[in-house]
Formats: structure tokens, C-alpha cells, sequence
């Protein structure tokens, strides 16, 4: 599962190459296309021209009883077929120059070892020298040697999804790898020489107590990880979660509780020195993901996979496109296969719904909407275009404005979902 499950979420990464906009408008989005402005920049760590890069491996060992994710077991995928089958798509796609690139999932760390060496070499040789390279593992699948592998072929961030540090939560979850199995791979991740781990946590999981998550926090922090990723357990359709809360053998966290727990992580993380720098994730100062910095800065990226998506909007004045590939491992393959673009569904984005999109990414960095980098990209002012709602909140105290930025009040967080609803139209 990835620490990312908001803005462009999981399902909502994507696919499909840059080459197929072809018919692209303008000067500047054919300059950007062609990947020049990047490609005068390799080495640098300043990503603000550059795409992303998602692939999605949508394979798992087993599947967790809460996840909604385009998953399946591993012994039903035929894994060098699938990799073959990024590997086409990827080679479709012209662009190069990546500033960051995220293997996803899924578990990617469901493949076999060389399977998934062999796309983290071809991904990495599309990527910028200076790019961060992220995969999610399983703790449960992964020794010194996988890791070493990884770290050998430019990998240089894991993020492990931990979930919990308790072993009844982890079966409840269902999530196929013990407690013990966290600590292990973080040292080993160490030992291969990572120095950027990060974890996956949740909360509000049923049955658990503000003690149960305090437990579970410190021991996040006790491993000395660099980023953490913590998000409240939704109960999603189609899940095995779901359909036990339905019959009643499951309850929901009860909203207070949900809410305590958020704070107390804000707290608990920041005292450690992970730094709040989104609503669900702390990094310690410089390894905040730029991957996901690049989603809420509403920056293009490029998803392979299927049920990955892509953002196409290069301009935000002109609007532009996002593209989901069908989450149907078969039908991409057969598609790809046979010289086919992945199936996909192409979803226009106006200029103005590209203008309100970045205000809601932005705001969910705790940094918010930098004032002058929103007009430079935008042509507008946030504080015109946005103003009834700035001044609406700032007057209740959950938005904080100054010369150079608006942001969310740390009040504000546990209820930023309300809020930023009211910055996705235009008056
Ligand atoms: S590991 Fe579990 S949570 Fe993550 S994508 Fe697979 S099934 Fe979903």
C-alpha cells in the first residue's frame, strides 16, 4: 500500500506516455513534452519543471482486508508477462529526464527479485542522475539480498508498509507479515545502505484503544526512520472491512477517538523531529517524499501500469488532461501486447478546474499556497479568486494568512477535508 493515499491517489495514479499528446496545444506544453526544460537541468535537485514518474505494480501477496486498492495475489499473475508489459508501455513513452520516480503498488516487492530489477533498470535509466527513486516493499518480502539489489540498481528511498505494531492488528488487517519482520527490514534496508526509509501507519483501526496507536507511534520512532505516512482506516467498497462492518461484526473507530489519535500523532511525530509537512505526512527535515511533493505542487507526472494514471495539465492556464489506465491486468497486457496503448479513460481538465486543483494540493502541505509561486503559475491571485472562503475560515480561526502564503491552522486539520471542498470550484 502507499504512504500517498490522497490528492492523486493510489487509484488515481496513473498511466499512459506523454507521446500520446501528440496534439498538445501550446509552445510551451510541446517544449515540456519533449522534456527539454529537464533535460538542461540533470543533476539538479530543483523539480519544479519536471515530471514524475509512477509505475504501478499491481500485485500483492495476499489481499489486506481493508484495502480498495486494483490489486491481485501474486499466484494468479504471471509476473515476467506483467513486467514485460511495463517494460512496452514504458519504452512508448519518449520521455526521459525524471526527477523522481515511484514503484508502487501493490507490493512490487511481490515480484520476483529479478523481475523488479529488471524495471528498476529501466526506470532508473530514464530518471535524472540527482532523482529520488522510491520503492514500496513488504517487510514481509524482503532480506539482504532483495535490498542490496534494490540499492545497487539506484533505488535510494523504501517506504515499507507497516501499518501497525501490533500483532493482533496486523492479522486483523490481514496483512501477511509480523511485528518483528518491521524492525528486521529496517535494518536491513540500513545494512544495504538506504539512509531514506520511510513507514506506512494506520490508525482508527477497529478495536484499537489511544494506547494500542501511542504503541504502535513509538514504535515507528524507535526505528529511526527518516518518513512516516500515517492515514485513518476508511472502511472501503468492495473490501472484506466493509462487508464486516455491514453485518455488524466490525465497528468503525468512533470520530472523537479518530480525531485524538490524529492529534496525538501530529504531536508524538514532531516531538521526535519528523516534521508535519502534508495533512498525513512527517519527514525529517530534507527527506520529505519530493515524489508526492510533486502531487500536491500539482506538477505533471507520467503513470505506467494498469490503474495508473497520468496528469497532464503542463500549464495550468491552458488546463490539460488526466488519463487512468483501465485496472484490469489482462486487458493492458493483451493491449500492449499487441502495440496498443494501455485501455484508458481520458478525463479533460478545464483551466479552471486546473486553477482549484492546485489551490486543494496546495493546501494540504502544511506549507500551503505560496502566494507568489500560485500567481506565476496560475496568472491569478489566490486572494481574489479564493477570497470568500480565506476570509470565511481565517475569520473562525482555520486558515492562516500572511504576505507570502495561505495555509491551513493546525486546528484546521482534522476537518481539511470540509474545508478544501470549498476551494474545488470557482464563484
Ligand atoms: S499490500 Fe495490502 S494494502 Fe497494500 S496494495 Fe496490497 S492488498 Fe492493498
Amino acid at each position: 500500500m502507499a504512504e500517498l493515499a490522497t490528492g492523486p491517489t493510489k487509484s488515481g495514479r496513473r498511466a499512459s506516455c506523454v507521446k500520446r499528446e501528440a496534439d498538445s496545444r501550446s509552445a510551451s506544453w510541446r517544449a515540456l513534452a519533449r522534456g527539454q526544460a529537464s533535460d538542461e537541468r540533470q543533476g539538479t535537485r530543483d523539480d519544479s519543471l519536471s515530471f514524475g514518474l509512477y509505475v504501478h505494480v499491481p500485485v500483492c501477496r495476499s489481499k489486506c482486508r481493508y484495502c480498495g486498492f486494483y490489486s491481485l495475489p501474486a499466484d494468479r499473475v504471471d509476473a515476467p508477462r506483467l513486467v514485460d508489459g511495463l517494460l512496452l508501455e514504458l519504452d512508448r513513452c519518449e520521455r526521459t529526464g525524471f526527477c523522481t520516480a515511484y514503484i508502487g503498488g501493490g507490493s512490487p516487492s511481490s515480484l520476483p527479485v529479478n523481475d523488479l530489477l529488471r524495471l528498476v533498470q529501466q526506470v532508473r535509466r530514464r530518471c535524472l542522475p540527482a532523482a529520488e527513486f522510491t520503492v514500496e516493499c513488504n517487510p514481509g518480502q524482503v532480506d539482504a539480498g532483495f535490498l542490496e539489489g534494490l540499492r545497487t540498481a539506484g533505488v535510494n528511498r523504501l517506504s515499507f508498509g507497516a501499518q501497525s505494531f501490533l500483532a493482533r492488528e496486523l492479522e486483523l488487517l490481514g496483512r501477511g507479515h509480523s511485528v518483528e519482520q518491521i524492525g528486521a527490514a529496517v535494518t536491513a534496508a540500513r545494512r544495504a545502505g538506504f539512509e531514506n526509509v520511510g513507514l506506512d501507519l494506520i490508525f482508527a483501526i477497529p478495536g484499537s484503544s489511544p494506547a494500542d496507536w501511542q504503541a504502535s507511534l513509538d514504535a515507528a520512532v524507535a526505528l529511526n526512520i527518516e518518513h512516516v505516512s500515517a492515514y485513518s482506516l476508511s472502511f472501503e467498497p468492495g473490501t472484506v472491512f466493509e462487508a464486516w462492518r455491514r453485518a455488524g461484526r466490525l465497528a468503525a473507530v468512533d470520530e472523537e477517538l479518530d480525531r485524538a489519535m490524529y492529534e496525538w500523532t501530529i504531536d508524538r511525530l514532531e516531538r521526535a523531529g519528523l516534521r508535519q509537512y502534508e495533512i498525513s505526512n512527517f519527514a525529517r527535515p530534507g527527506f520529505e517524499c519530493r515524489h508526492n511533493l510533486g502531487y500536491w505542487a500539482n506538477r505533471p507526472y507520467v503513470g505506467i501500469g494498469p490503474a495508473a494514471a497520468s496528469c497532464l495539465t503542463l500549464d495550468i492556464r491552458e488546463g490539460g488532461r488526466r488519463i487512468t489506465n483501465d485496472a484490469d491486468i489482462e486487458r493492458y497486457l493483451a493491449a500492449v501486447e499487441s502495440g496498443r496503448p494501455a485501455p484508458a479513460q481520458t478525463q479533460v481538465v478545464s483551466p479552471d478546474d486546473a486553477v482549484c486543483e492546485t489551490a486543494v494540493l496546495n493546501l494540504r502541505r502544511r506549507g500551503g499556497i505560496d502566494l507568489a509561486e500560485f500567481r506565476r503559475r496560475t496568472g491569478l491571485d489566490p486572494m481574489r479568486i479564493f477570497a470568500d472562503p480565506i476570509e470565511r475560515y481565517r475569520a473562525m480561526g482555520l486558515m492562516e494568512v500572511t504576505d507570502r502564503a495561505v495555509r491551513l491552522a493546525g486546528r484546521a486539520l482534522p476537518v481539511a477535508d470540509t474545508i478544501l471542498c470549498d476551494f474545488s470550484a470557482l464563484d
